[in-house]
């Protein structure tokens, strides 16, 4: 045989090994399941009406709880808004994927915000012939000069920034923005807007993006995804994120008849206080439940599409959020902190056949959602070994599997990486450490069982707690996740 013979041979060869290869990838990725994956910004894990915590109306979850695997224990390692997301995105701890604090102009000197290098479960899916679709906030990019022009943006400090493609990971469908505040009036780039373009609504935000999204589950014409794909959708609603008072007036109607006292149940907030955090629990507590009720009410619109769509049996939903909310608990007015109202986030997951419902109370870290979820999709073998999660898959399809014994807390001030707040929630201890420049480490240590408001600092009292939860937890986390907080005699 002549050599270009041969090399015709050889390329025919492989051009058909090629088209059997993509073809087998299409029939695989078309058995796979969907996901839609959900998650308002700041909604405490409390705030959930079937756990009979806290009186908020939540219809919609307390019926999908019924179907679901309800985690109570779920951990926002990292209670802020970006680092959060890169560990969601990643799977990776903050010091393995650089996002030590939130993306803004001052951080940006850092170089704070998602690698384009990173692999990320969507990175994977898109692999893997999914259609990938990411409706509402992203805070994943550092903002650049000139700032884009946003009302939340000036000269001198920057929030809100455009992601470019090339940045998006995989997600080919795009209606997004990095941060906007302003829920009745938001603003989104749409998958083919310049940065300097911009799509303004007059309607709140959570209900535009529901009817977005129940547009790319239902597509009609397969107009939003490619309709012989399996896919997965991510719906990242801003409320119950301040300024609570943005939401539509028909959610308060649970609550007009209420008085303060009956909707605020925690034990940890100074209701008749003249403090900034009691004031805020008073004002703001009608709200903060109306915007619960309201995204309840649209997550509620998406199951119905799900399940008109036919397509409910072939979708994992996840119903979760970046971090909770103190709203006055301990005098605090949000969250990155290590008390349970910021820690502790909802983790609802739905999956029929293959997830049987009830509850559970693994101590779940954020980047254990990727491995996790990839795990389930049947894409074990696609997740790479610098993720730093781990897969609760098993667990999750049979309620048996290996348990972690605790879960990592972070603050991590990004131009001193080797200060700020470290700790771990166990599942009945809270241990948070903190180190400033100037003075000795301080010690915080709360029995969640018998102080389940977390009324009592018991670290002087039990400096052995202290240490073996230090020893035995702590440090372990810190060798593992290469926290410079340790420093250099582990100490
Ligand atoms: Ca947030």
């Amino acid at each position: 045989m002549k050599r270009s013979s041969r090399l015709a041979l050889v390329v025919a060869s492989l051009a058909l090994v090629l088209q059997s290869t993509a073809s087998t990838a299409a029939a695989e990725s078309a058995r796979r399941p969907n996901l839609v994956f959900v998650f308002p910004d700041q909604m405490r894990g409390q705030a959930m009406g079937f756990l009979g915590q806290e009186p908020v109306v939540t219809p919609n979850l307390d019926r999908f709880a019924q179907q679901s695997l309800v985690l109570t224990q779920a951990v926002s390692n990292y209670p802020v808004c970006s680092p959060y997301r890169a560990m969601l995105m990643t799977g990776k701890y903050p010091h393995a994927n650089g996002v030590l604090s939130n993306c803004t102009s001052r951080t940006a000197a850092f170089d704070n915000q998602l690698r384009q290098t990173d692999r990320c479960w969507s990175d994977v899916l898109a692999d893997r012939g999914y259609s990938l679709g990411y409706i509402g906030k992203w805070h994943l990019d550092a903002p650049h000069k000139p700032y884009v022009e946003s009302y939340n943006n000036s000269e001198k400090f920057a929030w809100n920034e455009w992601c470019p493609p090339e940045r998006r990971h995989g997600f080919d469908f795009w209606y997004a923005y990095g941060t906007f505040d302003r829920h009745l009036t938001p603003e989104y780039w749409s998958t083919d807007m310049k940065r300097h373009e911009r799509v303004k609504v007059q309607q709140w935000g959570p209900e535009h993006e529901t009817d977005l999204a129940i547009k790319y589950i239902t597509n009609a014409g397969g107009t939003y995804r490619k309709p012989d794909r399996p896919f997965a959708l991510v719906m990242s609603m801003n409320p119950p994120h301040t300024p609570y008072q943005l939401v539509p007036k028909k959610y308060l109607v649970p609550y007009a008849d209420k008085t303060t006292e009956q909707l605020i149940t925690r034990d940890n907030v100074n209701l008749q206080g003249d403090s900034r955090g009691a004031k805020i629990a008073r004002a703001q507590i009608k709200n903060y439940f109306a915007m619960i009720t309201g995204v309840d009410d649209q997550f509620g619109r998406i199951l119905r599409a799900l399940a008109e769509a036919g397509l409910d049996k072939d979708t994992i939903v996840v119903f979760t959020s970046d971090h909770g909310n103190c709203l006055g608990s301990h005098d605090h007015s949000t969250k990155n902190v290590h008390y349970e109202e910021s820690l502790i986030v909802p983790f609802l997951i739905r999956w029929p056949g293959n997830i049987a419902p009830r509850r559970d109370d693994l101590l779940l870290s954020t980047p254990d959602i990727y491995p996790t979820l990839l795990d389930l999709m049947g894409l074990k073998a696609d997740i790479p070994a610098t993720v730093g999660g781990v897969s609760h898959a098993q667990l999750f399809r049979t309620g048996n599997g290996p348990r972690p014994s605790s879960a990592m807390y972070l603050w991590i001030p990004p131009e001193r990486p080797e200060l700020g707040r470290r700790g771990v929630r166990t599942d009945r201890y809270t241990l948070m450490i903190e180190k400033t420049p100037d003075a000795p480490p301080r010690h915080t240590l709360h029995d969640n069982r018998d102080d389940p408001f977390q009324l009592q600092n018991l670290a002087d009292e039990q400096p052995e707690l202290v240490d073996r939860l230090t020893r035995e937890e702590l440090v372990p986390w810190l060798k593992k996740t290469r926290d410079p907080w340790l420093g250099e005699k582990g100490k």
